[in-house]
């Protein structure tokens, strides 16, 4: 088989799809906000150096309709868009809103966020009769214990229903309270038919979250800026990673962190 040449530019990546025979990318891995909050996170991003002590350039900093134009351009024919809360209280807010941007945006699956918190089931339950299908969890962002006894009735509800949640639980870009693969294997192991994809496929931790994923048989990775320049220069993938890969091909899903991501989608460096 002969490997198309990569694209040299956002506007060159249908050809290259084209060539590879693909009718399109689904991407599993994109954020919308609500303005207010979207504002924030690129605040957040502008003082990286201060956070992650490296400058984090926005690449898609546009208006809400363009970001979805530019999803179409680059053939992004369906996506999930993922919010997330930092603090209790707003799981509910955020799941109602993505559920509204959803229903309006060709291409947007509706998708949900929890936090531990006591109606946590209630509004994600609503999520999913709703017709959510991707649930995002990010336990660096939150500050949370992914085993907080309050989640066991959400995560439950996940795995009777079968959705995935998207899970950023590895140490990188920078560990939390509770971040580590080792404490959501935990939660893997309670349950067990929980469907899990591991953003940034466990970054820092390539090595253990492919270990996790051969015990784990509804276990997934995404590749959210894994191996891109950027996250090469303070994760870099193990050697044999791609290789090892191969054994779980069929778990591998991608993802891009648009409009976040500090590089074109498909990692070409700036
Ligand atoms: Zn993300």
């Amino acid at each position: 088989m002969t490997v198309p040449v990569p694209p040299r530019d956002d506007a060159d990546v249908p050809r290259f799809l084209t060539e590879l025979g693909l009718p399109g990318i689904i991407d599993v891995h994109v954020h919308f906000l609500p303005e207010s909050v979207l504002r924030k996170v690129w605040a957040f991003f502008d003082a990286a150096a201060e956070h992650y002590g490296m400058s984090w350039p926005v690449h898609y900093r546009r208006p809400e309709p363009e970001r979805v134009a530019i999803l179409q351009g680059l053939g992004v024919t369906a996506y999930a868009p993922l919010v997330y809360p930092h603090r209790p209280a707003m799981a509910r807010w955020l799941t109602d809103w993505v559920t509204g941007f959803a229903a309006a945006t060709p291409g947007a699956v509706p998708t949900a966020t929890l936090f531990p918190e006591p109606d946590v089931a209630d509004y994600l339950g609503a999520a999913v009769e709703a017709g959510a299908r991707v649930v995002k969890v990010h336990v660096q962002v939150g500050g949370f214990d992914p085993r907080d006894p309050l989640l066991r009735p959400a995560w439950g509800l996940l795995a009777d229903a079968g959705i995935p949640a998207v899970v950023h639980c590895g140490h990188g870009p920078v560990p939390g309270a509770h971040t580590g693969l080792d404490v959501f294997a935990e939660v893997l192991a309670a349950h067990p038919r929980l469907r899990v994809v591991l953003a940034h496929a466990g970054l820092p931790d390539f090595a253990d979250a492919l270990d996790l994923v051969g015990r784990h048989p509804h276990l997934h990775l995404d590749t959210t800026m894994v191996g891109t320049a950027f996250t090469e220069a303070f994760a870099p993938l193990p050697p044999d990673w791609a290789s090892r890969l191969v054994d779980v091909a069929d778990r591998v899903v991608f993802g891009s962190d648009f409009p976040n991501a500090p590089a074109r989608l498909l990692g070409l460096s700036d």
